[in-house]
């Protein structure tokens, strides 16, 4: 990050440098009137961001300069971008430091860049491909992801378990509710299947792929409910709910704002009800069906 006070510092001796200019140009007639007006556009400007100064922050242009702490907005003088880059202690920088070596992989990996999400990001924010706290996240860039613009991705947290997760940018959040209700009720979550391509033979599947599945935007998951125990509660144990931590779980995953296939017969089924709007559903499924055939399905 830089210093603080640096853009002012800048600002100040890009003043210096039109006095310099003007007065080479032979204009000393005017050149105390100039260098007040000068000087008072300068003050204005370090008045207008004592807001965030004074929290130890420095007002800098969003667009060019990533800000680890964050932005906030509304503390600094001029036009919309300058925001508020708040400060960056020891301890934030070497949390930052142990993420960037050690957990941002699956951000990277996919050309993305982790960090706060009051950051600018010419592209979207994706949840649980970064370190650190959830708002912490990756900015992946228009365009890439290794397929063309494919947005299904590989999906890892603490609370899953069973075969490979992948899933659309879009349904991550709701992953990350999921695993948050997993560890609340203290089970994991079995996932037998997640990401589906068209045509593709499901083996093992309960039930048919209904032709507008979720599953094949990626905003679907199939599970059991894995017990502290080791035990499965399985399809039946799901829909007969006989199992109270599975009925914890299924209970904060409708909480959260899911569906839980149970009210379709389909009691292993977990999902955000995207295709309840078939025009966007169709949309996301013609582009990731043709960028993300080599996404690996589960
Ligand atoms: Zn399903």
């Amino acid at each position: 990050m830089l210093p603080k006070y640096s853009t002012n510092l800048r600002l100040l001796w890009s003043h210096i440098a039109f006095i310099e200019q003007t007065s080479k140009r032979g204009g000393s007639q005017g050149i105390k009137m100039i260098l007040a007006l000068v000087l008072a556009s300068f003050l204005a400007v370090v008045s207008g961001d004592s807001a965030c100064t004074n929290i130890g922050g420095s007002c800098l242009d969003w667009r060019y300069y990533k800000c680890t702490a964050g932005y906030e907005t509304g503390l600094c003088s001029g036009d919309s971008n300058r925001r508020c880059c708040k400060s960056c202690s020891s301890s934030c920088l070497s949390d930052e430091n142990y993420w960037s070596s050690n957990s941002d992989g699956s951000c990277t990996g996919a050309g993305g860049e982790c960090k706060d999400d009051s950051n600018y990001c010419n592209g979207h924010y994706a949840s649980s491909m970064c370190g650190g706290p959830s708002d912490r996240r990756c900015c992946l860039p228009h365009g890439t992801g290794g397929g063309g613009s494919c947005t299904v991705r590989a999906y890892h947290n603490n609370n899953f378990v069973g075969d490979p997760i992948h899933v659309e940018d879009g349904f991550r959040g709701a992953m990350d509710s999921i695993n948050s209700a997993a560890g609340r009720c203290g089970v994991k979550v079995y996932i037998t299947h997640s990401w589906r391509k068209l045509g593709a033979v499901i083996g093992g599947a309960i039930v048919q792929p209904a032709s507008n599945s979720n599953h094949l935007v990626g905003h679907a998951i199939d599970m059991n409910i894995q017990r502290s125990d080791g035990s499965l509660c399985n399809g039946d144990c799901l829909q007969g709910q006989w199992d109270n931590a599975a009925n914890c779980f299924l209970d904060e995953v409708i909480a959260a704002g899911l569906t839980w296939g149970g009210v379709f017969n389909d009691p292993v089924h977990i999902d955000d009800r995207y295709n309840t709007n078939l025009n966007r559903y169709y949309a996301l499924r013609d582009v990731v069906q043709a960028a993300c055939s080599h996404v690996p399905m589960t």
